[in-house]
C-alpha cells in the first residue's frame, strides 16, 4: 500500500518519502480501516523538523477517517463497513491517568501517527477501543476526518472551561482551532468576539459567517469593542493564536475572576506578567491533546449537527502531491488541508 514515511532523524522533508509498505495485518483487539482522508496537523511540520518527540521510521498522519475493513477476533460493537474516527493516543490502560481515560497523560503513552505508523497511508490499524463510528448524518463524507482537532478542542472549551449562556467569550486566532473553538463557544450561549492581526481579514469574515458576533483586526479595536460589550472585561478567553502578544492582551482583557484557557501552543517560553493573573484571580487552564471524555463529547455535538466543518477544509490533494500540501500548510495558506490515498 502506498504510505508517506517519515524514515529518521534530521533530514527534514527530504526523509520524508511515498513507500509502499505491507498492508497492515489488525491484531486481535485492533481494526483495519481503510483511510478516506487524513488531515496535515501542525504537529506533523514539527515531527517533520524534529521538533516534536516521534518514532522513526513512521507513517504520518493522526487526523483521520475511513471505514473498517477487518475486525480481531476480540473486537466488540464494531463491524466491517462501519466509517470511524479513531482516538489515536494510546496508554498503557492500567495507571492512573489511563484509568480515567486521560491517556494523553499516560507516561508510556503511544500515539498513532506519532509513535505507531498513522494515517497518511491507504490502511491504519489501530485498537477497537480507540474507535467510534461517525453518526448517521455525516457517513460517506470526509469531514470527520477533522475529529482530532475538534476532539483537542472540546478538550479545551467544553471539558476545561466553565461558559455560561450569556457570557462574553473572547477568541484570539482565527484559524481552524480558533474557528472550531468559536463555534463551540456560541453552542454554550455565549457571545462570542474572534479576534486577530490585519493579516487574518478573510479569516475573520469566515468567522463571522460562522456565527461569530463580533470581529476585531487590532488591539486598540478590541479592547474598545470590549469595553463596549462588557462592565468589567470578558468572562473568557480561549486563547488559539500561540502568540505571546495575545496572551498578554488576554489577561489585560478578561474580567477580573475571569477564565483564560491555553489551547494554542507558543513552541518558545513567552513573556506574561503572573501578578497580574494573581492580582485579578485568573483562572488559567489549557487543553492538551484528547481524553476520553473529549471524544464521547464530540460524538453528542456531532449528533446535534451544529457544527460548520466543511468550511475548514481548504483543499483535498491525492497524498502523491504530498510535497506540494505540507508547503502550503508551512505557509499557513486556508486552514485544513486533506491527503487522499
Ligand atoms: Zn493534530
Ligand atoms: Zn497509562
Amino acid at each position: 500500500m502506498k504510505a508517506l514515511v517519515k524514515q529518521g532523524h534530521g533530514l527534514g522533508m527530504e526523509g520524508v518519502v511515498l513507500a509502499d509498505l505491507p498492508k497492515p495485518v489488525p491484531k486481535e483487539n485492533e481494526v483495519l480501516i481503510k483511510v478516506m482522508a487524513c488531515g496535515i496537523c501542525g504537529t506533523d511540520l514539527h515531527i517533520i523538523a524534529d521538533e516534536y518527540a516521534h518514532t522513526p521510521p513512521i507513517v504520518l498522519g493522526h487526523e483521520f477517517t475511513g471505514v473498517i475493513e477487518a475486525c480481531g477476533g476480540a473486537v466488540k460493537g464494531l463491524e466491517t463497513g462501519d466509517q470511524v474516527i479513531v482516538n489515536n493516543i494510546n496508554g498503557c490502560g492500567s495507571c492512573h491517568y489511563c484509568r480515567q481515560g486521560d491517556y494523553q497523560m499516560c507516561l508510556e503513552k503511544a500515539s498513532i501517527g506519532i509513535n505507531l505508523n498513522g494515517g497518511m497511508a491507504e490502511y491504519v490499524t489501530a485498537p477497537g477501543d480507540h474507535v467510534f463510528k461517525v453518526p448517521d448524518a455525516m457517513k460517506g463524507s470526509d469531514i470527520p476526518a477533522l475529529s482530532e482537532p475538534v476532539a483537542c478542542c472540546v478538550r479545551a472549551v467544553i471539558d476545561h472551561t466553565d461558559i455560561k449562556p450569556g457570557d462574553t467569550v473572547l477568541v484570539t486566532g482565527p484559524g481552524a482551532i480558533g474557528q472550531i473553538c468559536a463555534q463551540l463557544a456560541k453552542l454554550c450561549g455565549a457571545y462570542v468576539i474572534v479576534s486577530g492581526t490585519k493579516v487574518d481579514e478573510a479569516r475573520l469574515e469566515l468567522a463571522k459567517r460562522l456565527g461569530a458576533d463580533a470581529t476585531a483586526s487590532d488591539a486598540a479595536r478590541l479592547a474598545e469593542m470590549v469595553r463596549q460589550r462588557t462592565e468589567y472585561g470578558v468572562d473568557v478567553v480561549l486563547e488559539c493564536s500561540g502568540a505571546a502578544p495575545a496572551l498578554n492582551q488576554a489577561f489585560e482583557l478578561v474580567r477580573k475572576e475571569g477564565q483564560v484557557t491555553q489551547v494554542g501552543v507558543f513552541g518558545k517560553p513567552v513573556m506574561v506578567d503572573l501578578d497580574k493573573m494573581w492580582k485579578k484571580e485568573i483562572r488559567y487552564r489549557s487543553g492538551f491533546a484528547t481524553g476520553a471524555s473529549s471524544w464521547e463529547k464530540l460524538q453528542k455535538i456531532y449528533a446535534m449537527n451544529a457544527l460548520n466543518l466543511e468550511a475548514l477544509i481548504s483543499t483535498r490533494m491525492p497524498l502523491e502531491n504530498y510535497k506540494e500540501a505540507f508547503a502550503m500548510v508551512e505557509r499557513k495558506e486556508g486552514y485544513k488541508v486533506f491527503l487522499v490515498p
